[in-house]
């Protein structure tokens, strides 16, 4: 079947002018070497920010598009300028990009979309009883702490909804309104029945409801956090203790609520144990060829860069090399599996790059900080 055209359309004289100006200074001026580059508004905006193995290429591509139809077009038709920095390598480019993208916040960049097939994060919110939630990256420098990537979000869910079911964790929206029985600053003391069939059937403790305390619902949130980082002993071991006293108390009913967690937590153990990307995988220096010798070396922790400097060439270069490296080991940041929202996106970039780019691994020197504390 014939495809029909699309009609292009033609700009106003202005903006047709100062497109064929852009593209003038492009073809003049820039090379095709890796870096970053931005559209800029006539009042100054950063409209798009994009990075390049081949600068000069990816912007003529820009200004190729099709007007109205293909969203470079539309970026550049609003731009007024254009700027554009070489960086050393597609790495550093690709980092670069995202902490312009970060610092910036251009409208017409999306960001992570590329990410978010393979990767998913569970997200604990802040405030009153807390939820967990899946998500596919960071809802910007929130104050919600992270735990992943995990790869699969459906299955991801489904094994949250598990958890939040066997710790009795709420799952409702955001804005339901949460009132714990010991909040004191609020006048509704009463317990009223709930629209929620999860809190009747036991499979929440209720904090909407003033059926459970401050203190109750955060130990789970405990449990939850302990269970999700990988120390999934803490939450069962906990449990089960509690089971074995209410059966002293003869309290038979809850202990076999609390079997039944017990029961339902330890097959969750090997699904989330499946689902969890091994971040500890990306703990090394990689090394980076740059463009015109300037080679640069990484200092890469749990999917974060740590330290990034010019590649070591002299003895007293290695060995500060050497001590920034023992630093970004030691620190106490360590395996909590928490990860600050401000660093998911970079995480998630190293992860994609590395899945990308698997031969990039031969370029790396793994560390642990295991090893690094024996040979210190
Ligand atoms: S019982 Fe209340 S807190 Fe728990 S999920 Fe339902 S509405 Fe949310």
């Amino acid at each position: 079947m014939a495809r029909r055209r699309r009609r292009r359309k033609e700009l106003p004289p202005l903006v047709e002018a100062r497109r064929d100006a852009m593209l003038a200074r492009v073809k003049s001026e820039s090379k095709d070497r890796p870096g970053t580059y931005r559209l800029i508004s006539e009042d100054g905006e950063v409209l798009y920010v994009g990075k390049s193995k081949g600068v000069r290429t990816r912007l003529l591509t820009h200004f190729r598009a099709e007007y109205p139809h293909d969203k470079s077009a539309r970026m550049v038709a609003e731009a007024s300028s254009v700027a554009w920095e070489y960086e050393p390598s597609e790495f550093a480019a690709c980092l670069t990009e995202l902490r312009l993208i970060k610092r910036w916040r251009p409208r017409y960049n999306v960001m992570m979309k590329r990410d978010a097939r393979h990767y998913a994060f569970i997200r604990l919110t802040a405030g009153l009883a807390p939820k967990l939630q899946v998500v596919r990256g960071a809802h910007g420098n929130d104050a919600a702490t992270y735990f992943g990537p995990f790869h699969g979000a459906l299955q991801l869910g489904e094994a949250l909804r598990e958890l939040n079911d066997a710790l009795g964790l709420r799952d409702c929206a955001l804005d339901t309104r949460m009132h714990y029985a010991d909040q004191v600053e609020l006048p509704v003391a009463t317990a009223r029945t709930p629209g929620c069939i999860r809190y009747e059937i036991g499979r929440c403790l209720g904090p909407c409801v003033a059926a459970t305390t401050a203190s109750q619902y955060d130990e789970r949130v405990h449990l939850a956090r302990e269970f999700i980082a990988g120390r999934h002993d803490a939450p069962i071991v906990a449990l089960r203790t509690a089971m074995e006293e209410s059966s002293e108390r003869l309290d038979f009913e809850r202990a076999a609520s609390l079997r039944d967690k017990v029961a339902r937590l330890e097959s969750l153990q090997e699904q989330f144990a499946r689902l969890r990307f091994a971040v500890e995988t990306l703990s090394f220096t990689y090394n980076v060829s740059g463009t015109n010798g300037d080679d640069r070396c990484y200092v890469i922790r749990r999917g974060r860069v740590r330290h990034e400097c010019k590649a070591p060439e002299t003895p007293a270069e290695r060995t500060q090399l050497d001590a920034k490296v023992a630093e970004a080991f030691s620190t106490s940041s360590r395996e909590t599996g928490a990860v600050p929202s401000h660093e998911v996106d970079e995480l998630l970039l190293l992860a994609s790059w590395f899945r990308g780019h698997p031969k990039e691994m031969e370029r790396t020197t793994p560390h642990s900080a295991a090893a690094l504390t024996r040979s210190a």
